[in-house]
C-alpha cells in the first residue's frame, strides 16, 4: 500500500479554486518531483498533506490515517510528515544545536540528553558535526538550510515535503544542499520535492508531477516527462524553465 494516498482534494481560497481534484499516491522511499508554473498550486499541496491547511473536499491519508480528521489525529500525523521552505525560519537566538533539539523537547517531550544525542546526530548526517553550538548568523544559507532539514530530521518522519528549499540561496550554495537531499533519497526517505532544478529532478526522482492550474496535467518517470512531454502546457513550461 502507498504510504500517502490524496484522492480528489479540492481546495478554495474564498472563490478561488486552487487545488481542482488532486489524486496522487506516493510509495514508501518514493521520491517525487512536483514542477509547475507559480500560482499552480505546488506549495498548498504540500501545505494540504502536512495538514497546514484544511481541504474542501477529498482525502489524504498517510500510512492509512486520515490527515484532516480530529484535531488530535491532526496533531499527530503532522509530527510524522516534515516539511522545509525557502526560508530557513531558524531561531537567531538559539544556536544549531539548540535549533535542532527545540522541537523534539517542547513538541515529542523528549529529554535534553536524547534530545541533544538526536540532534548530533542528525547534524553529522546533513554535514555538521562541527556546528552544534554556532548560531545561525555564523552560517552560510546553505548550512542554515542544511540544519533546517536536520531539525526536520529529529523528529523522525515517515516523509519529507520540500518546497523549493533552495530558491533562496546562492548559486554556489544549492549543490551542498542538494546533496543532502539526494543521500536522503538513496538512504530510502519518502520525498515529495516542489522544484525548479530539473536536471537534479532528472537525475534523483522516481516520478514527476506536473501542476498546471491546480491540477495534475501530465505525470510520469523522468525520462518521460522531460525527454517527451505529452501536453502543449508542460512543453512550454520546459522551454520556460531551461
Ligand atoms: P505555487 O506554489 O505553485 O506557486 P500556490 O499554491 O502558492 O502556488 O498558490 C496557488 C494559488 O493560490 C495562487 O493563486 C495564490 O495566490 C493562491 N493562494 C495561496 N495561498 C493563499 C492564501 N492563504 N490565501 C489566498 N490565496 C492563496
Ligand atoms: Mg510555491
Amino acid at each position: 500500500m502507498s504510504l500517502i494516498e490524496i484522492n480528489d482534494v479540492h481546495k478554495s481560497f474564498g472563490d478561488v479554486e486552487v487545488l481542482k481534484g488532486i489524486d496522487i499516491s506516493i510509495g514508501h522511499g518514493e521520491v517525487l518531483a512536483i514542477i509547475g508554473k507559480s500560482g499552480s498550486g505546488k506549495s498548498t499541496l504540500l501545505r494540504c498533506i502536512n495538514g497546514l491547511e484544511t481541504i474542501d473536499r477529498g482525502s489524504i491519508t498517510i500510512g492509512g490515517n486520515h490527515l484532516h480528521g480530529t484535531a488530535a489525529d491532526l496533531r499527530r500525523l503532522r509530527l510524522q510528515v516534515g516539511m522545509i521552505f525557502q526560508q530557513f525560519n531558524l531561531f537567531p537566538h538559539l544556536t544549531a544545536g539548540r535549533n535542532v533539539m527545540l522541537a523534539q523537547t517542547v513538541v515529542k517531550k523528549t529529554s535534553e540528553s536524547e534530545a541533544e544525542t538526536v540532534a548530533r546526530d542528525v547534524l553529522a548526517s546533513v554535514g555538521l558535526s562541527d556546528k552544534f553550538d554556532v548560531y545561525p548568523d555564523k552560517l552560510s544559507g546553505g548550512q542554515q538550510q542544511r540544519v533546517a532539514i536536520a531539525r526536520s530530521l529529529a523528529m523522525k518522519p515517515v516523509a519529507l515535503l520540500c518546497d523549493e528549499i533552495t530558491s533562496a540561496l546562492d548559486p554556489e550554495l544549492v549543490g551542498e544542499v542538494l546533496a543532502v537531499v539526494r543521500s536522503l533519497a538513496r538512504g530510502g526517505m519518502t520525498l515529495a520535492m516542489v522544484t525548479h532544478e530539473m536536471q537534479f529532478a532528472r537525475e534523483v526522482c522516481d516520478r514527476v508531477i506536473f501542476m498546471h492550474e491546480g491540477r495534475v496535467h501530465e505525470t510520469g518517470a523522468p525520462e518521460d516527462v522531460f525527454g517527451a512531454p505529452k501536453t502543449a502546457e508542460l512543453r512550454q513550461f520546459l522551454g520556460m524553465a531551461n
